[in-house]
């Protein structure tokens, strides 16, 4: 802010209103790491490489979209991200490969449930082919598309975990066979066998690798990932017992790497480094014991701060990545040299970290609900004390009168109390709906009273501070949380949220944002900010005949993949939006966002049956002389357009 700081909620003139008055209350800076700003339009703009002269205003993107009929939501990808994402991480560990003298290397592999969209995917293996990065895969189905994908790349790693089947581990053997690297690492002891027969029937000397069961238990949402209560991973006598059967065959050379994932969303850094130390003392005594191990991977858990509180928060991580770094290759080298062992190379599985920040939600709203718009005149007031009312009623008109700055929480209570009073008589019969409607009204009007005085105050007592997110408007979004932000809902995960234009102008309504499926569930209610989460959102007043656009920042990791198709609203459409050389921004990919018809088909619904049956309606009620022809074939029509069209409100 341009002239000393401001306590919450109060208001500064929108005059005096800037820019950097948005970035600070919307905490750009901190948890946007230089991907995205505001320009001096009051526009968000996006940083595809952190450079400040290069950049995508995100409301004009919105605008060329909807000049190509590409209504919002929708989703927006931004390659250059993802491709900085990679250097970046590459950076860091080459770094931190120099300054602890390691003498291997590092790759990650992207795991791809993290976003399975074969654009992402094939972006990232793009984008990562100088740095020697690869790909991970969970399941048959991942490892089917990821084979077809990495033709002609012989050196970069593929690793397959996951519970494996018969054909899984066979499919495994036969990548091996075509000459990729690829390593299925055992989750459980009865893989082995599947993959010893699989290699021995197609004469492949497999690479194998063992996922470990860490001692070390994992933090956060995902702690289970490690631990001995984990579902994936071996013992350490399994361990020992495989190492048996490898030797009996002379295959002690095929088990190559070993593996851990210490959970997702790692946000205390002890835990990368208890995980990673464990994990290196197993890679150690296995070495000595003879296995031929060449990797260590150290699975997924890198952080993304969606918060931007840099703390040990669920939705923040209290490490930078150039510490993570450090950390993992200092652990493995430490140990690795106390043994006098070969450095081994460095794989991670990190998924969030690399594809979170590339991707950014935008919809509009569609309109608002605000309970701070009971007003009470002062022509009212002089006639509410004339009429005979009933005496609940009477209270809270007592109670609107008398509130002054310093009989706030009183002149609350009393409202709180004498609206209860109005109810109960409402419910035995005593209370006229007229009365109840008026009960209502002065009840608002006086909270809305209480609360704007409040801000005036230096110290505002909790019991009214509450009134911000009581009287807090609610904007309805055209957008479905269950199908673009499944973490939110089910796991309370934070995003960043804010308006993407207007940010010159101060944000003066608080608001809860409410999606449009019939679920009460279907909102967000909580959001960033550095103290602790807030219960409701800056936003501006709605325009008439002027769109309101939002967007969510930081859904490129896990979201799109696990969304559903609740109310049968389906995917949003998706663009891939690139910076041009040349100045100004393009759009690369345009993948539409499903229609009625294909929402419904997923529903097992016989689409090619539902006009034809609407049809004939329509054709009955002609002949019964309910409609004439052409308003069935209007009804046709709309019905027709509408199957075709995208399953979200078009306003
Ligand atoms: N590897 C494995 C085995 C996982 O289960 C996961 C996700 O939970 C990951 C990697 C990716 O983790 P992250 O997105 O935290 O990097």
């Amino acid at each position: 802010m341009a002239a000393g700081k401001k306590r919450e909620g109060t208001t500064v003139p929108p005059s005096a209103w800037t820019v950097e008055d948005s970035l600070e209350l919307f905490q750009v800076p901190a948890w946007g790491k230089g991907y995205f700003s505001i320009n001096a339009a009051g526009h968000v703009v996006v940083r595809p490489d952190t450079t400040a002269d290069r950049e995508i205003d995100l409301h004009e993107v919105v605008q060329g979209l909807s000049e190509r009929d590409l209504r919002t939501p929708v989703v927006v990808r931004f390659s250059g991200i993802l491709a900085h994402r990679l250097k970046r991480l590459h950076d860091v560990f080459a770094q931190a490969i120099v300054e602890n003298e390691y003498r291997n290397k590092y790759a990650a592999v992207f795991p791809i449930k993290v976003n399975q969209q074969r654009l992402v995917v094939e972006e990232v293996y793009r984008y990562g082919k100088e740095y020697g990065f690869g790909l991970e895969v969970g399941s048959k189905p991942e490892l089917l598309a990821v084979m077809a994908m990495t033709e002609d790349s012989p050196d970069r790693l593929i690793v397959c975990n996951g519970f494996k089947d018969s054909s899984y581990i066979e499919a495994v053997i036969l990548a091996t066979k075509l000459g990729r690297t690829i390593i299925p690492v055992v989750e459980n002891f009865a893989e082995l066998a599947l993959i010893l027969n699989h290699a021995a029937t197609h004469a492949v000397r497999p690479k194998i690798g063992v996922r470990v069961k860490l001692a070390s238990e994992g933090s956060g949402r995902w702690r289970e990932s490690a631990g001995d209560r984990s579902k994936f991973g071996l013992f350490v006598t399994e361990i020992l017992e495989m190492l048996k059967v490898l030797r009996e065959r002379d295959m002690l050379d095929c088990l190559q790497l070993v593996h851990c994932h210490p959970g997702s969303q790692l946000q205390d850094i002890r835990r990368v480094k208890e995980a990673i130390n464990e994990l290196a003392h197993v890679y150690a005594e296995l070495k000595q014991l003879g296995a031929g191990l060449q990797y260590i991977d150290v699975g997924g858990g890198l952080g993304v701060d969606y918060d931007g509180s840099a703390s040990n928060f669920p939705s923040s991580m209290n490490y930078t990545l150039v510490e993570y770094a450090n950390d993992v290759v200092y652990r493995i080298a430490s140990v690795c040299n106390a043994r006098n062992i070969e450095h081994p190379m460095i794989v991670s599985e990190s998924g969030r970290a690399i594809a979170a920040h590339h991707s950014v939600l935008i919809f509009d709203v569609l309109g608002h609900s605000a309970l701070d718009g009971f007003t009470v005149l002062p022509g009212d007031i002089d006639k509410l004390a004339r009429a005979s009312l009933p005496q609940p009623v009477q209270d809270l008109a007592d109670a609107f009168r008398s509130t002054n700055p310093r009989r706030l929480v009183e002149s609350y209570h009393d409202a709180v109390t004498a609206r209860d009073e109005a109810l109960q008589m409402f419910k035995l019969g005593l209370l006229s709906l007229e009365h109840r409607g008026l009960a209502e009204r002065l009840y608002w009007a006086t909270c809305t009273k209480v609360r704007d005085a409040a801000r005036k105050l230096d110290e505002v007592p909790d019991e009214l501070a509450e009134l911000e997110g009581i009287l807090s408007d609610t904007y309805f979004c055209n957008f479905s949380v269950f199908q673009s932000l499944p973490d939110s809902w089910a796991i309370d995960q934070l995003f960043p949220v804010m308006p993407i234009h207007r940010l010159d102008e101060q944000p003066v309504r608080k608001a809860v944002l409410a999606d449009i499926t019939c679920d009460s569930d279907g909102k967000i209610d909580r959001f960033v900010s550095l103290r602790d989460t807030k219960r409701t959102l800056e936003v501006h007043p709605l325009r008439k005949d002027e769109d309101y656009f939002l967007a969510v920042f930081l859904v490129g990791a896990y979201q799109e993949t696990l969304g559903d198709l609740h109310n049968l609203f389906g995917d949003t459409h998706v663009v891939h939006i690139r910076l041009h050389e040349e100045g100004g921004w393009w759009i690369e990919e345009i993948v539409k966002g499903d229609t009625a018809n294909r929402v419904l088909e997923y529903m097992e619904y016989d689409v090619a049956e539902l006009y034809p049956a609407l049809a004939r309606d329509c054709e009955r009620a002609v002949r019964d002389n309910r409609m004439t022809v052409a308003e069935g074939q209007a009804i046709k029509r709309f019905y027709e357009n509408e199957l075709n069209g995208y399953a979200y409100l078009e306003p």
